[in-house]
This record gives structure tokens, C-alpha cells and sequence, in this order.
């Protein structure tokens, strides 16, 4: 696969407006966007640095991975999974991962935030980061 740059940081965070202030008001970074993404349960908060992003995340119910990650944590955030761009698509992407043997949580792109067509690959395959594949339709 072609990976052009991090797309984003996806950081898991119990409480989003808390989040959004430490990144504004210490790091000096503009949130552009939040929103609610409701097949993955939760709010999410965007700021760019660069070509990257920051992708914020807050649970909005109990059975959300994001909800069960941070309880897993001990009640804190932290960061949960990296995104690349692909070039090539992420439908070819996924392909050519699951020829060279990767196991993959999505089998087929879906719909993710702000816009991107996602598909993430499972951590047990990827060196223990939980990876995304992204690919703006709209580029
Ligand atoms: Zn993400």
C-alpha cells in the first residue's frame, strides 16, 4: 500500500471538554470540528497540526470501545490508535493487508469521521497499535 502521512492520532478521553481545553489553551490548537459519530458510540473533536490531525474521543454509552478501553486503563485516556492515509484506496489497501496474512476488524470500508472512508486492522497484526486506513473521498 501507498501510505502518504499520518492522517491522524485517535486519543481516547473520558471527559471531552476537559480534553478540548488542555489542547486549546496549552498547546494553542483551534478544535475545527466535534462530532458524534453514532455506529462507533462516540463524540469526537478535531485539531490540525500540519497535515496530521488530532482526533479526541469520548465515549457516549458504557458499550463503547472507547468507554471500555479507558476502563481497561484505569479510568484514564490515552492514546488509542494511529491513522494513515492511503493513496491507493482503502478498499486495495485492506486487500493487500489481508493477502500478506493481517487480520482486519473491518473487511470493507465504512463511513468514519469527518468524512473519511476507514477500515482499522486488528493490533494483534500490527505490532500492537491499533491502525487505521483512511482515504478522504472528497481528494
Ligand atoms: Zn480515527
Amino acid at each position: 500500500m501507498k501510505i502518504s502521512h499520518v492522517e491522524h492520532i485517535g486519543i481516547a478521553v473520558p471527559n471531552l471538554a476537559e480534553a478540548i481545553k488542555y489542547y486549546e489553551e496549552v498547546l494553542g490548537l483551534k478544535c475545527y470540528k466535534t462530532e458524534v459519530v453514532a455506529d462507533q458510540k462516540v463524540t469526537t473533536a478535531f485539531f490540525k497540526v500540519g497535515d496530521t490531525k488530532i482526533e479526541l474521543l469520548e465515549a457516549t454509552s458504557e458499550d463503547s470501545t472507547i468507554a471500555k478501553f479507558i476502563e481497561k486503563n484505569g479510568g484514564k485516556g490515552g492514546m488509542h490508535h494511529m491513522a494513515f492515509a492511503v493513496e491507493d484506496g482503502v478498499a486495495e489497501a485492506l486487500a493487500e493487508a489481508q493477502e500478506k496474512g493481517v487480520q482486519v476488524i473491518d473487511k470493507a470500508p465504512r463511513n468514519g469521521a469527518d468524512g473519511l472512508k476507514i477500515a482499522f486492522l486488528h493490533p494483534k497484526c500490527t505490532q500492537a497499535v491499533l491502525t487505521e486506513l483512511c482515504e478522504d473521498p472528497n481528494k
